[in-house]
């Protein structure tokens, strides 16, 4: 391998707020990327992969520490690096080519040549044809090739991934994933190496050289794993379910006080807190299996056990530590007095128990308080898209929606109209929950 290093992360922390409210969200980090590589940030969500990403591509700076890239500290943006995030803002009133092209601008490109240029990166993401079609017309997996077209406009030899794929379909990911390592491994990205952050332990074992797995609180590098298999690479093969085993256990997740495991409402100061992307039936599936089982349980054992992908796994896992039905702690899961009072319960008091805690969501709060102050108590769904799109961008925000609205039912606090796309307080809201005291 090129020994040429590029970046240099040298103890770098960073911290936000102020006197008493200032934090550290991450904490003397070392690292260092050599032309070549494709090194992974893999850890949970809140543990600092997105502002390490920040701050490497000159976003926003440390508080401490230096980020050198070539061997000069980064001052301001970095020219070299460039980054695509989860959902790419592609501009709606601009075509693909247009869109592209901006990418050329940014670098000062104004001749009419940036135009062939474009073209080119158009066809070699896969979307030739579509050239003069705008965003609107593309599907998710399409949008963010163009993005992947827009920033490999300005030649970055760092090419920095944040989560690149986690707004997509399974079906979409995994395509787009597959052509972006053949242009990686065929040599044919104008690119020297890559940084992805992910939080799912497949795609990065799939994908990079290197993973780098981060912890929480404050964020903060656990340990550090080669990946050493030909691509592409067979999920099946045992070296990657090693790999798979090694990580998990290195991971030690640990479930956090209740007011940081719920964050934020939308709008209100804070970061909102994304629902897990997960049902209350595949929960209430987990913690009847978990209620079977003695105390504590290997995480990473489990997606065998109930089979479930880990990817999947993860989000129902988080649903549970957020309602306060598991904690998690080392790699261990394990139910709570509450979690299992659920898992024994009758359908009605699982109703109640789960009321309970979903009502104290800030998201689900959020929209029931929205509700309430609505004269006949219901708003149309669009309402609260549109509150959401600040924080979460276009399918996430849609997302977002269908999971709090899924909850909401389950818990009979929200009623939704699927036709007429009305959401509206459940008429037996605040019932079940005065009954259960
Ligand atoms: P990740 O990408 O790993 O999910 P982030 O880097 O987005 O994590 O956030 C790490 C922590 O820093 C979170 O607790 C988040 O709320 C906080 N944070 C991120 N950006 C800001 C900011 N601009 N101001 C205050 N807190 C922030
Ligand atoms: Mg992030």
């Amino acid at each position: 391998m090129n020994d040429r290093v590029l970046l240099k992360v040298d103890h770098v922390t960073k911290m936000f707020g102020q006197d008493k409210r200032q934090f550290v969200a991450l904490k003397d980090i070392n690292l260092t990327i050599r032309e070549g590589e494709f090194v992974a940030l893999l850890g949970p969500s809140g543990c600092g992969k997105s502002t390490l990403l920040r701050m490497i591509t000159g976003l926003i700076s440390p508080s401490e520490g230096t980020v050198f890239y070539r061997g000069k500290p980064v001052q301001g943006v970095n020219p070299y690096a460039t980054m695509v995030f989860q959902t790419f803002a592609l501009y709606p009133w601009l075509t693909v080519l247009d869109n592209v092209a901006l990418g050329l601008e940014a670098r000062g490109d104004t001749s009419k040549q940036r135009f062939t240029q474009a073209e080119k990166l158009v066809d070699l993401v896969g979307l030739d044809g579509f050239e003069s079609a705008y965003p609107r017309e593309l599907s998710g997996g399409m949008r963010q090739k163009a993005g992947f077209a827009r920033a490999l406009a300005v030649e970055p030899e760092l090419l920095c991934l944040d989560e690149p794929f986690s707004a997509l379909d399974v079906l979409s990911a995994e395509a787009l994933r597959g052509e972006l390592m053949e242009l990686w491994t065929g040599g044919k990205l104008p690119t020297k190496a890559i940084l992805m952050v992910s939080h799912n332990i497949e795609e990065a074992i799939s994908m990079a050289d290197r993973i780098i797995v981060m912890g929480k609180e404050p964020g903060h590098i656990v340990t550090e794993f080669a990946v050493d298999m030909p691509h592409p690479r067979d999920r099946k093969d045992p070296r990657f379910e090693t790999a798979t085993d090694r990580i998990y256990a290195a991971i030690a997740g640990h479930t956090l006080p209740e007011a940081d495991e719920v964050g934020a409402a939308p709008g209100s100061e804070g970061q909102t807190r994304m629902l897990p992307d997960a049902s209350v039936s595949a929960l209430a599936g987990l913690l009847e299996h978990l209620n079977g089982e003695v105390q504590k349980v290997d995480i990473y054992k489990l997606d065998s056990e109930v089979g479930l992908e880990m990817s999947e796994l993860v989000q129902i896992i988080e649903m549970g530590e957020m309602i306060g039905f598991v904690v998690v702690k080392e790699g261990d899961i394990e139910l709570t007095p509450l979690g299992q009072a659920f898992a024994e319960a009758s359908i009605l008091t699982r109703k109640e128990l789960f009321a309970q805690r979903a009502r104290r969501l800030p998201m689900i709060r959020w929209i029931m308080q929205m509700l309430h102050a609505t004269p006949g108590k219901e708003l149309p769904r669009k309402v609260f898209y549109t509150a959401l799109l600040p924080e979460f961008i276009d399918e996430l925000a849609e997302r977002q929606l269908d999971i709090a609205i899924n909850w909401g039912r389950y818990a009979e606090l929200i009623d939704y109209d699927d036709r007429g796309e009305m959401l509206s307080l459940a008429v037996s809201n605040g019932k079940a929950v005065a009954a259960a005291g």
